[in-house]
């Protein structure tokens, strides 16, 4: 096998690597949240997040204490819910069971909720130097690159021979800074197009390079085309200057967010009928369907939406949370405290910045 150059990598990481404010310390408490919040989000995205995180909680403990509300309020706008959530459950879980200790190896860390493998290995390595090897996508086109893998790398079997090479070539001494540098190397230098190799430090033994395929592997098979709904969505006022807002339930997608109830178009159905029939399912009440107040478009992981917002009215019945965790009436000054999922959070900066009333019923 070609021999990694394990300590070519270190140095050119040592002088070239991005100043992050998660790279300034070994708490494990702050690696666990930069790690989280990295999944499937862009560094920039992040760090002001991470600031105010941990503004708030600054640590363990801190977050063991808030309520999941607080907590989801600064993950606003930073998507996958459930990563908020789990990490709540999991302090908690730290605070009562582990006398408020983070576990100081890969095993435990395992335990957490939230936490798998590629989290745990990143903790354990980073911040108590377990000789644990992560494999996320910067990891994935580096390995295949230089060892010339021209399989698809999204099938599992090609995943696991990847995570087998770097758990092989991983270092006793810095593993953490091994497994940063090679992230590093992927987010900079061995770019999904046109990679520096020129300026790469693994470049003389890299197969991909030598052999002129840096264009070709990583080979990923096409995804599967993402279904997109119609979203039909109720703004319903009470007459009084307030909208009705419903929170969804823990165990659903955007769990413990907020939102303004509605749902998916069915076929041949009028969007007017939607936001009728829903709000009949999900709140036991008929309404009458007003003026449309915006459409906007969003992706998420695994679908697309248009969602059509309509201002509504109650003509009969009173609002139950049949389908939610809870209903509330808020002024939009009050709206902003709660959180919102983004693409709800479209609309409630629609009103807010165009100092848009809501109409009385
Ligand atoms: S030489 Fe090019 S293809 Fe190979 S690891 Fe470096 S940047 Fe990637």
């Amino acid at each position: 096998m070609t021999e990694f150059p394990v300590a070519s990598l270190l140095d050119w990481y040592h002088n070239n690597k991005r100043d992050m404010p998660w790279r300034k310390t070994s708490d494990p408490y702050r690696i666990w949240i930069s790690e989280i919040m990295l999944q499937q989000t862009r560094v920039d995205t992040v760090i002001p997040y991470y600031r105010r995180f941990l503004e708030a909680f600054p640590t363990v403990q801190d977050l063991a204490n808030a309520d999941q509300q607080t907590v989801l309020k600064l993950w606003e706008g930073l998507g996958y819910y459930s990563r908020a959530r789990n990490m709540h459950q999991a302090a908690i879980e730290v605070q009562n069971e582990r006398n408020g200790t983070i576990p100081d190896s890969y095993d435990e860390l395992l335990k957490l909720k939230g936490i798998g493998p590629y989290t745990a290995a990143a903790i354990s390595s980073i911040a108590f130097q377990e000789q644990r090897a992560v494999v996320d996508g910067n990891v994935i086109r580096v390995m295949s690159r230089f060892y010339g893998i021209e399989d698809d790398v999204r099938r599992t079997a090609v995943k696991n021979q990847i995570q087998q090479l770097t758990d092989e070539i991983i270092p006793q001494e810095q593993p953490g800074e091994f497994n940063q540098a090679v992230m590093e190397l992927g987010a900079l230098v061995c770019t999904p197009r046109k990679p520096l190799c020129d300026s790469c430090p693994l470049s003389t033994a890299c197969t991909a390079y030598n052999s002129a395929q840096t264009e070709t592997i990583p080979y990923k098979s096409k995804k599967k085309k993402i279904p997109h709904h119609q979203i039909g969505v109720g703004m319903v006022t009470d007459g009084d200057g307030r909208l009705l807002i419903a929170l969804r339930p823990d165990d659903a997608m955007l769990g413990g967010l907020w939102e303004f109830p509605g749902g998916k178009k069915k076929q041949g159905e009028l969007l007017t009928d939607t936001v009728r029939r829903e709000l009949q399912e999900e709140l036991g009440v008929t309404v009458r369907v007003n003026d449309k107040f915006m459409k906007l478009k969003h992706a998420y992981s695994h679908f697309k939406i248009t969602l059509h917002a309509y201002w509504c009215v109650i003509t009969s019945g009173t609002p139950e949370p049949i389908s939610s965790n809870g209903l509330k009436w808020v002024t939009l000054d009050e709206i902003s405290e709660f959180p919102f999922p983004k693409a709800n959070k479209v609309l409630i900066e629609k009103l807010q910045t165009n100092g848009q009333k809501i109409p009385r019923a």
